[in-house]
């Protein structure tokens, strides 16, 4: 259940991110989530929108 929780640091304010969204209102990325994965190492079947 390794996949359940994909949370990472964010690279440009460093607070928490949750499948690429930033948890920082102030952060762009709160607004305009980050859509790459590159760390998306179990990511099969995975639906993103
Ligand atoms: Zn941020």
């Amino acid at each position: 259940m390794s996949s359940m929780c994909d949370c990472t640091r964010c690279p440009l304010c460093g607070e928490l991110m949750w499948n690429g969204q930033c948890e920082n209102l102030d952060c762009k990325y709160h607004w305009y989530p980050k859509d790459d994965d590159d760390e998306g190492e179990d990511y099969q079947g995975y639906i993103i929108i």
